[in-house]
């Protein structure tokens, strides 16, 4: 069976006393109300140690928004999948559209990524989707096959299965305009249907695919309800306790 999950990306907001702030609420609910799904944040890395002391308690999956495709050295700004791992950290996001966008990030570098944060033992998402353009040329299925190849089809079966998928579509970030349930199961059977013809369906069944994109908590409970939809990674939705907690309460 694989897992539900809903992940908090943070971006960059808060400083550190409404970053705290939120980390607290979400302790305080986490201890709270059981949840049907797992709940990870990938708040501004300039807080994970912090959010490793405040959930060192509480299940919650505690993540990087990238890292480093290098082991270490004169890499000025980066951090390092060992470094993520030294301080207990789950994972990493790896590959978002934004990083793709502003900082020139590729497939190939996000396949570089993905097997250093394998080696060390952390869970990557590693985020895919088209951008409108390549939509309305019809493109999307092809786009993302491309970049599921490119990204991830050079590991073993093994280390596929470690991996989170979570499919962004360009134009639905931040927009407030998102997949509809059916558009987003699409592409999510698209991909899952691709690693089942690469490593089998065994393989591709226990991969979890998250969908990103203008999830929130009025449209949480309908795009989650679609068979090859593991849960979200959640932009915007994630910065208020209220939103958050809603889109968790999804899954009940
Ligand atoms: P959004 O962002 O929920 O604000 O659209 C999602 C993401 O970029 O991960």
């Amino acid at each position: 069976m694989r897992k539900n999950i809903v992940a908090g990306n943070w971006k960059m907001n808060k400083n550190v006393i409404e970053a705290q702030q939120l980390m607290l609420q979400l302790v305080n609910y986490t201890k709270e109300n059981a949840s049907n799904c797992e709940i990870w944040i990938a708040p501004p890395a300039l807080y994970l140690l912090m959010a490793k002391d405040l959930f060192a308690l509480n299940e919650v999956g505690i993540f990087s928004q990238d890292m480093s495709e290098y082991e270490s050295g004169a890499y000025t700004g980066e951090i390092s999948a060992e470094m993520l791992e030294s301080i207990g950290a789950t994972g990493s996001i790896i590959g978002h559209s934004e990083r793709r966008q502003f900082h020139g990030e590729t497939d190939s570098h996000c396949n570089a990524k993905i097997k250093l944060a394998l080696e060390k033992g952390l869970t990557p998402i590693y985020c895919n989707g088209e951008t409108l353009e390549q939509r309305k040329s019809g493109k999307h299925l092809e786009v993302v096959k491309n970049q599921t190849e490119v990204a991830l089809f050079t590991l073993s079966a093994d280390e596929i299965k470690k991996v989170v998928i979570a499919y962004e579509p360009v134009w639905a970030i931040g927009t407030g305009e998102t997949a509809s349930p059916e558009q987003a199961q699409e592409i999510h059977a698209h991909i899952r249907s691709l690693i089942a013809e690469k490593y089998g369906k065994e393989v591709a069944d226990e991969i979890s695919i998250l969908y990103g994109g203008s999830v929130k908590p009025d449209n949480a409970k309908e795009i989650f309800s679609q068979p090859d939809i593991d849960g979200g990674l959640i932009g915007g939705a994630a910065l208020k306790i209220e939103d958050f907690s809603k889109i968790i309460e999804a899954f009940n």
